[in-house]
């Protein structure tokens, strides 16, 4: 099975990570994660989604991170450099000017993210632990 495959069931992964499907809602509404939704509306998760929430508990539950402070790191992601977005893109993106919540949470009217699909963004997807979203800060240019 691929990992982006959107399989699970809310109550299944609020099953298999011991949280309640109520917070599994409201990381949805604060934007640390996008679930699928299936034809019928229910929300579905993929393998990846499950790391990546089991991230979001480890920094709760072990770095004592508040839900303001985990969307600050996903804020430092370098999404301008990942997606190659133009000077003029830059410009018009709140994620680029900002720094309090992830990319994905942001509205974007009129840059090259407007066509663009988030849950299938390499940003998204592939970002999913500290680790990894270290090695994209690390590999973006330090600015003049
Ligand atoms: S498409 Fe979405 S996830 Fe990808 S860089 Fe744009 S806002 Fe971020």
């Amino acid at each position: 099975m691929d990992a982006e495959t959107p399989v699970y069931s809310i109550g299944t992964v609020a099953r298999m990570l011991g949280v309640s499907v109520f917070t599994l809602r409201m990381y949805e509404r604060e934007g640390l994660i996008i679930s699928h939704k299936s034809d019928t509306k229910h929300r579905r998760y993929s393998q990846s989604d499950v790391e990546r929430i089991k991230c979001i508990r480890r920094a709760i539950n072990e770095l004592k991170f508040g839900i303001a402070g985990i969307k600050g790191v996903y804020a430092l992601i370098p999404c301008w450099s990942i997606v190659n977005c133009s000077q003029q893109d830059r410009a018009n993106c709140e994620a680029y000017k900002g720094h309090s919540k992830p990319c994905w949470a942001h509205k974007h009217e009129s840059n090259t993210c407007t066509s663009r699909v988030c849950r299938e963004c390499p940003v998204y997807q592939k970002l999913t632990d500290c680790a990894k979203i270290k090695k994209s800060i690390l590999a973006a240019s330090v600015p003049a």
